[in-house]
């Protein structure tokens, strides 16, 4: 795809502040905002309640640590005495994310009760700052110290201090909070730390850093974006002027020197950030800054942020974003691996990137007016986004990989959603994001009216000085026909501009990476009160221009036929595999409808989507459609049967326990996997039987050649005897036949804070003509536990046995496992 080059935005938008009068520069567009939208669809409606019955109650039980946290600060700095306070580092900023989700929720409904939390949290907030502005209460109490990633002292670690983070998130709440009562408790505070900031950061404070400006970056990124919508809400330039110079200074004053989180790409301090071209790094702190630049570019009329940003956007969707616009598929550094490393299992794709992407890209929108970047955020919105919380609203992907075997731990430690994690960014920006989605589906300058989220809803807007009221009539996502009733108050001329979403072209996504491949298309058609017309397509956007008169109709019809996915060749982990959509929606597979694993299934022949069926699947807490198709699989015993898989919305798996999950299927029958939990072929071991497996681990996992670098036992699949505390256990590995041993090693789990330890002893045993016998280990061997390595032992003497049996006695209280076991065979 041939990518637009033009004048950029921002500078018109610069150039037109400059004739009109005291307007300052902004987007070119203006998006309804989401309480100004009255959304009444079956998809978004229930969500919404979920959200205010269900969520956010549930994220403020949750986050009660941070509100102890801050009650610590504010009880120390009353001169009260303060026991057993415990350093974090950013527990309070989840606490402020669901405070602005609580708050976005009373701008759509009063609720006293919901008011009182707040105006209660406000308090404890306010008593927890200090007279000159700081709030950090770590640093407030002495709680804190490098030793925690924070420094010893305030602001001297804000490379990984979150002390610059923390705030911007409370920033955001105030703003949320004011707007949606006009109690300004909190905003007070949030405009006290903001000054407080600007003196220590860029002016100098003698009470920080020798009274010299500290002038440095935060290293995660949050406050460029709060200073935005603070300057927005107080009209004072210093907000802006800040964040404009957090920006500048980015990757210029303060450079980390190390490698992994300390590398300078991590949190994009690499080089200035108007002259970074490709997506680096951490993928949250990374869609934070890309939004940043987007807003502060636009408000001060600096074009080289948009230009910088045209690359990077460009870099992510032709080479580092999944099908679902899942961003920074690489763990470890929780950021964007090579360029095509997009693997399917072993995904990070944290839910945050997701929303950060989503935040990014509806910039970009506003910014350049294209529908391109509507087109990711929808994806990211629809897919990614919304698979991060459970259709009840109490359950949570940190993670989000595109297939899964049903025991493998990705989400911090469980194959499944989980309740809520220790780093509770993702579900605090569910609490947040979610109830915003209404303010993306409408926007409009003086001429226009843009039609960007198509969802049953209804909305008023002001074009040419005349009110009309839009109104949507949709089954959409799930359906593509959308009624649109169009009336003015009196009759009058303006654009209406309807997207054309590219999934309804070529390809699923804008970017170089996902192609159609099959022939299932059928092209969007449009009519106005009845009359099929030819619209003009400009940056998307199918666009409608006429004097309009009260009782109009256009329908827009999108057709959603299943359709069929190739990846970019470049992209290892998706040759020879295939993946399928419909509509806005990436369909995945799951076992609990498919009667076993998804990865036995594979498509030796072009699939037939065309005679797809679909329907509606209820479960207790909602509905999603599935799709049908003809599908083959290897079975047993390697033969090939022909069965009907039954695909899902990626958003809504996981709802029905845990099961294996499949997006890109093969198009090889030897790479459809009938069972992933059984042995490799080339495993040592022929067979493996244990004393005890917990339920949700896997007993062939000591013997599946796939080891972590961790003793955390999180990133692979493991054995382990949860369940049965300080009990003895043992684990026997058959071999294929009879061999001489060379070495043994064993991987053993262990979970620092968890129900999982190095065993206090182990020994060998040797199966020897059916009998077993003590293992005797060469002399400067011995029983070992060492972390993030194999504990190896040979053999005194020549040893041939049929099997090994590890027996195992663990600590107190406690359970074994094992990531992985090592033999070595004499030749
Ligand atoms: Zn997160």
């Amino acid at each position: 795809m041939i990518r637009q080059r033009k004048l950029p935005t921002a500078v018109l938008a610069v150039l037109i502040g400059a004739v009109s009068t005291a307007r300052p520069a902004d987007y070119p567009l203006k998006p309804v905002p989401f309480n100004k939208v009255r959304m009444t669809s079956d998809f978004w409606r229930p969500r919404l309640e979920t959200q205010r019955k269900t969520l956010v109650p549930f994220a403020f039980e949750r986050t009660q640590p941070g509100v102890e946290h801050l009650k610590a600060a504010r009880d120390f700095l009353a001169g009260k005495k303060i026991e057993d306070h415990r350093a974090h580092r950013f527990i309070d900023s989840d606490l402020y994310k669901v405070m602005e989700g609580a708050a976005y929720l009373l701008q759509l409904k009063r609720d006293p009760e919901l008011e009182k939390t707040i105006d209660d949290l406000a308090a404890v907030i306010a008593g927890a700052q200090h007279r000159n502005g700081y709030l950090y209460p770590s640093h407030t109490t002495g709680a804190g110290s490098s030793k925690h990633m924070m420094g010893d002292k305030p602001y001297t670690f804000i490379v990984h201090s979150h002390e610059l983070y923390n705030v911007g998130h409370m920033y955001e709440a105030a703003i949320a909070y004011y707007r949606a009562t006009g109690k300004k408790t909190l905003l007070d505070v949030a405009e006290k730390s903001a000054r407080h900031i600007n003196r220590v950061i860029f002016e100098g404070d003698p009470e920080y850093n020798d009274g010299k400006p500290i002038r440095q970056a935060p290293g995660h990124q949050e406050m460029e974006l709060a200073l935005v919508k603070l300057y927005r809400v107080t009209g004072k330039k210093l907000y802006l002027d800040m964040a404009r110079k957090f920006l500048e200074i980015r990757g210029v004053t303060y450079v980390p020197d190390g490698e992994g989180v300390m590398a300078p790409t991590y949190a994009q301090q690499h080089a200035p950030v108007t002259k970074q071209k490709e997506a680096v790094g951490h993928a949250v702190r990374a869609t934070y800054l890309y939004s940043a630049m987007a807003d502060v570019g636009t408000l001060t009329g600096e074009p080289t942020y948009g230009k910088a940003l045209d690359d990077i956007w460009g870099n992510i969707t032709d080479t580092r974003m999944h099908l679902t616009a899942g961003l920074g598929a690489v763990h470890g550094i929780e950021g964007f691996g090579p360029k095509y490393e997009l693997p399917n299992a072993d995904a990070f794709n944290e839910t945050c990137a997701a929303v950060g992407n989503v935040l990014f890209n509806y910039r970009m929108f506003l910014l350049h007016k294209d529908a391109k970047y509507l087109d990711v955020a929808e994806v990211a919105l629809l897919n990614n986004v919304l698979a991060a919380v459970n259709l009840e609203g109490n359950r949570f992907f940190y993670v989000n990989p595109l297939d899964a075997d049903g025991k493998y731990p990705f989400n911090h430690g469980t194959a499944g959603r989980a309740p809520w994690f220790g780093t509770a960014c993702c579900p605090s920006n569910m609490a947040r994001l979610v109830p915003q989605v209404p303010g993306m589906t409408y926007a409009h300058d003086e001429n226009d009216l843009y039609i960007t989220f198509f969802a049953e809803s209804s909305t008023q807007v002001e074009l040419n000085g005349t009110p009309v009221k839009v109104e949507q009539k949709t089954a959409y996502p799930n359906d593509g026909e959308i009624s649109i009733a169009v009336n003015p108050e009196k009759p009058t001329t303006f654009r209406l501009r309807l997207r054309i979403p590219t999934w309804t072209q070529d390809r699923f996504v804008p970017g170089e990476l996902y192609r159609y491949a099959d022939a299932n298309s059928s092209p969007a058609t449009l009519s106005v009160n009845g009359k099929r017309i030819e619209a003009r397509i400009e940056k998307g956007f199918a666009s409608i221009e006429r004097e309009w008169k009260s009782g109009d109709r256009v329908v827009l019809n999108l057709p959603m036929p299943v359709r069929v996915t190739e990846c970019h060749p470049a992209v290892e982990a998706n040759t020879h595999r295939i993946a399928f959509t419909r509509g806005p929606f990436v369909l995945c597979a799951e076992g609990v409808d498919n009667g076993g694993a998804t990865q036995r299934f594979f498509f030796g022949e072009k699939p037939v989507t065309a005679d797809a069926k679909t329907s509606t699947r209820r479960i207790e807490h909602g509905s999603f459609l599935q799709a049908s198709i003809k599908a083959q699989a290897v079975t047993k015993t390697g033969k090939t049967e022909n069965l009907k898989l039954v695909l899902t919305p990626y958003y809504a798996w996981n709802n029905r326990g845990v099961s294996s999950m499949t997006v890109w299927f093969p198009t090889r029958a030897d790479m459809a996997v009938f069972d992933p939990h059984i042995l490799p072929k080339e495993s040592v071991f022929a067979k493996i039987t244990a004393s005890h497996t917990a339920a949700e681990d896997t007993l062939t996992a000591i013997g599946d050649n796939k080891v972590d670098k961790w003793s955390s036992g999180n990133k692979v699949t493991r054995w382990s005897s949860r369940g049965q505390a300080g009990k003895a256990q043992w684990v026997v590995g058959r071999f294929h036949e009879t061999k001489q041993l060379r070495s043994v090693g064993v991987f053993f789990m262990d979970r620092w804070q968890g129900d999982v330890r190095f065993p206090k002893e182990w020994s060998l045993e040797v199966e020897q003509n059916g009998k077993w016998k003590p293992f005797e280990h060469y002399t400067t061997d011995k029983y070992d536990v060492r972390a993030n390595q194999f504990n190896v032992v040979h053999p005194a003497a020549p040893t041939r046995c049929d099997a090994i049996r590890i027996r195992m006695t663990p600590r107190e209280k406690t359970a074994v496992g094992i990531i992985e076991v090592q033999v070595q065979f004499e030749k």
